[in-house]
């Protein structure tokens, strides 16, 4: 695995430690460098282990990284926390309050993770080592997190996860997102495909994007893409995508149709911007996430 380094934005280094094969998902982590030097979404341990070497290239010593901040618990952001900690001496995990267990005690996030991806998930993205809790630093929502010359804003951002932040930056004005403006891919580079991972909670996906775009961050800084700056028109796009999903699939219960019958329809709708292919597992996890949801709230509760 090599490692791309790219200055995004001013002292903002993109880290992209490429797609990898089993997953076909592109991995990339953000370094935010001040005084106290953040890394955002450190990834999976086996990506968090190459991240070290590209650190230090920029000339940052990894030991004096204060921060590191997934801008979630799964564990392809931040699988690897564990693993840092280990190994370095300072570093704060900063984490929303709904994952801040998990991460202390990782055996439950590792079993729901099988789900995605497969059992055999740890011998493909290394050992998921517990955080400390001394090193956990349980954010707030607005909280505010000084790195010496910027700040860094936390902004809880429900949906694909109950414990999923954006990380809004003062110095940029950009918005590390993870996974909640979507996924894109260079194959369909203007269509964030909303990532509907079950357990998905569709509706508050869509606030959390008309939350964060409300925010006109001059940047993105996508979770598994790069930098961008058409802010506007990508979450525009989005919320188009999730809307347009949500009304074929609640048709789709309304007329009766089982759950591969109702993600054939929606497959169909995806296929009619992307293929298939430039998309394999985000679209059909992400399709299984949004019909659970729907059947769920179709469904009167007991
Ligand atoms: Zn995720």
């Amino acid at each position: 695995m090599t490692v791309r380094i790219e200055e995004v934005a001013r002292s903002t280094y993109l880290l992209d430690c490429g797609q990898d094969a089993k997953y076909f998902l592109p991995q990339v982590a953000y370094l935010v460098i001040d005084d106290r030097p953040a890394l955002i979404d450190p990834g999976s341990t086996v990506v968090a282990a190459e991240l070290l070497p590209a650190i230090g290239s920029l000339g940052v010593d990894a030991q004096e990284l204060a921060y590191i901040v997934p801008t979630h618990i799964h564990l392809d952001h931040g699988g690897g926390a564990g693993y840092l900690v280990q190994r370095l001496h300072k570093p704060m995990v900063v984490v929303h309050p709904r994952g801040a267990d998990h991460l202390a005690d990782p055996a439950k996030l590792v079993r729901g993770a099988r789900f995605v991806f497969g059992d055999n998930l740890e011998q493909n993205m290394g050992p998921v080592l517990p955080v400390p809790r001394e090193r956990l630093h349980v954010a707030g929502d607005g909280e505010i997190i000084n790195l010496g010359s910027r700040d860094l804003r936390i902004v809880f951002a429900p949906g694909h996860a109950t414990h999923h932040i954006a990380i809004e930056d003062s110095l940029s004005g950009g918005l590390f997102c993870g996974d909640a403006l979507g996924f894109i891919t260079d194959a369909v580079p203007d269509t964030p495909f909303p990532v509907g991972l079950p357990p998905f909670d569709a509706d508050l996906y869509l606030q959390s994007i008309d939350k964060l775009t409300a925010l006109s961050p001059k940047v993105i800084f996508y979770g598994h893409h790069r930098a961008r700056t058409e802010a506007q028109a990508l979450t525009r796009r989005l919320k188009e995508i999730c809307l347009t999903l949500g009304e074929i699939i609640q048709a789709a219960i309304g007329d009766g149709l089982d759950d591969s019958k109702i993600s054939e329809r929606a497959v169909e709708y995806v296929k009619s911007f992307a293929s298939l292919s430039a998309l394999p597992l985000m679209v059909q996890v992400g399709i299984s996430g949004y019909v659970q949801y729907y059947r769920s709230r179709s469904q009167p509760s007991p």
